[in-house]
């Protein structure tokens, strides 16, 4: 019997439309709903983070 692994299974990345077979990138706090891909995560995701961080900051 073969092992289906989750992650194997295609999701779409609610940022680029791409379909992706990696983990799963929580795509907040550019969307609430779906899932991203790794290149999305790296690319959008994480500098909007970083971005929300030093607002942040910038107001303490
Ligand atoms: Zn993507």
């Amino acid at each position: 019997m073969k092992r289906i692994k989750i992650e194997e299974k295609p999701q779409k990345c609610c940022l680029c439309g791409k379909m992706f077979t990696e983990y799963p990138n929580n795509p907040y706090p550019l969307s609430d709903v779906g899932v991203c891909c790794r290149e999305c995560n790296k690319t959008k995701v994480i500098p909007e983070r970083l971005r929300m961080v030093k607002e942040r900051e910038g107001e303490a």
